[in-house]
């Protein structure tokens, strides 16, 4: 393990929250957490109900160098606190309003800084953008593989060919379209890349979920996101209450789309009522978990694996470097191979078996799916929350105690290197977005003066 690595994931687990200190919990065993960029490119161009971002975001100009500048500077203290490696996303706006060098720029300061980046986007931009983001000025590829989140839903207004969309399934041609774009790239350069699908729910469109997994989860995506919506943001958009929709609600959705149970209590990831994780794969229409949460075997395989594995960076790592790390922990711990074939064999078994498997290769309707629902919470909860959280107090009110429990194992950080504090995505734009974005307009006008 890198030391670094191994004194984050300490820290981390060290300052979790008993409540989440479970033998399925990944983070302080495996992961650090998801980072998140903000105020680099607060600009958007279409306009969702809801909207997390604050109501001047649309008054600040995207700046190709303030946003390559502060990624950079943010990047550089979460590569500090957090060690050599973990997954970022570049959000904040929408990133299709770079320019495409300024947006590779800030994909490869991300990179330098071992993250893993994810463009987040409402995924409104045409294969041309693609191309010049991907591709340097000699035509050859700058980066082997890109991470694209496209937020796609029956929420957003402005997208060229749907303005107003009536229903999620008028959305489809664009949700596949999104994907053929790659498919083509990559057919052209070799490019590889890795897809997820988000989507806002609210009771306007939480009966439709159901049509849109079976829609969308042979698209070619790997992940489908769902977030019920939270009174958190532009309060001009908020539309109707959002308090009906939970996310017993949209994984019931979910399981109905697909005709079978979504196992995800196998792995947790921070605080269940933040984040509901499953890890697993769809082999000819069919979903199977990595981990069978009522399987004992399963779960001691689990256990292992977060004891003698759970710090090594498997993708991150190069291939021969990651073989002799392999190598290394399997001389301290011969057992974990017989463990290792053992949980493949039930794999395969849940799966369908080999035949199944093949077959499915073989029609192309084998690949990685994670399902997520990702809960923010109001703001009117996190803003006392968080401001007794600086004071070091725990909140009497059960409510604002439970939305501290919740922040204090946040899986998604914001950096904030001039104050030396890493803020979960919830208080970033519930408290700090707004005072954020009203320096940032004077800082970047729209119209330069
Ligand atoms: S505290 Fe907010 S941003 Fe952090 S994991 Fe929970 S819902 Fe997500």
């Amino acid at each position: 393990m890198h030391p670094e690595t191994a004194r984050a994931l300490a820290e981390r687990w060290a300052a979790l929250p008993e409540h989440v200190r479970t033998p399925a919990q990944t983070l302080g065993r495996h992961a650090v957490g998801c980072e998140g960029t903000h105020g680099v490119f607060p600009k958007c161009n279409l306009t969702c109900t809801p909207c997390y971002h604050s109501a001047d975001a649309n008054k600040v100009r995207v700046d190709g160098a303030h946003t390559v500048r502060e990624v950079g500077r943010q990047m550089a203290y979460l590569r500090e606190r957090r060690g050599p490696y973990a997954h970022a996303q570049l959000i904040g706006g929408e990133v299709s309003l770079l320019a495409p060098d300024d947006h590779a720029a800030a994909l490869q300061v991300m990179r330098d800084a071992g993250r893993s980046p994810m463009s987040m986007t409402h995924g409104d931009f045409d294969p041309d953008y693609l191309r010049a983001l991907v591709t340097g000025p000699d035509g050859a590829l700058r980066f082997d593989r890109v991470s694209f989140a496209a937020h796609v839903d029956s929420l957003m207004r402005g997208r060229r060919g749907a303005v107003r969309p009536r229903s999620e399934a008028e959305l489809n041609p664009f949700r596949a379209r999104f994907v053929q774009m790659f498919r083509d790239l990559r057919a052209e350069t070799g490019l590889r890349f890795y897809l997820a699908h988000n989507m806002t729910v609210t009771p306007a469109n939480v009966g439709q979920v159901a049509e849109t997994v079976r829609e969308v989860v042979g698209m070619g995506y790997s992940m489908m996101s769902f977030q019920p919506a939270a009174h958190i943001g532009d309060e001009r958009r908020w539309k109707e209450s959002y308090t009906a929709v939970d996310a017993d609600a949209v994984w019931a959705e979910l399981e109905k789309g697909l005709g079978q149970r979504i196992a995800h209590e196998g792995v947790e990831f921070g605080d269940p009522r933040c984040n509901r994780l499953a890890f697993g794969f769809l082999a000819g229409g069919r979903w199977t978990p990595f981990v069978d949460p009522d399987s004992a075997a399963d779960r001691a395989a689990r256990d292992r694996f977060f004891a003698h594995w759970g710090g090594l960076a498997f993708s991150a790592t190069p291939p021969v470097l990651l073989l002799l790390k392999v190598a290394r922990v399997l001389r301290h711990h011969p057992g974990d191979a017989v463990v290792a074939v053992r949980w493949a064999a039930r794999l395969v078994r849940r799966a369908g078996g080999v035949r199944h498997l093949v077959r499915a290769g073989r029609a192309g309707t084998l690949g990685l799916m994670t399902f997520e629902v990702h809960s923010f919470m109001d703001a009117a909860d996190v803003g006392p929350a968080w401001e007794l959280m600086q004071q070091g107090v725990e909140a009497d009110d059960p409510r604002i105690r439970a939305t501290q429990e919740r922040l204090a194992a946040c899986t998604y950080s914001m950096a904030h290197p001039e104050t030396g504090q890493l803020v979960p995505a919830c208080a970033q734009h519930s408290v700090l977005d707004p005072a954020e974005n009203a320096g940032l307009r004077r800082l970047l006008p729209l119209t330069p003066v």
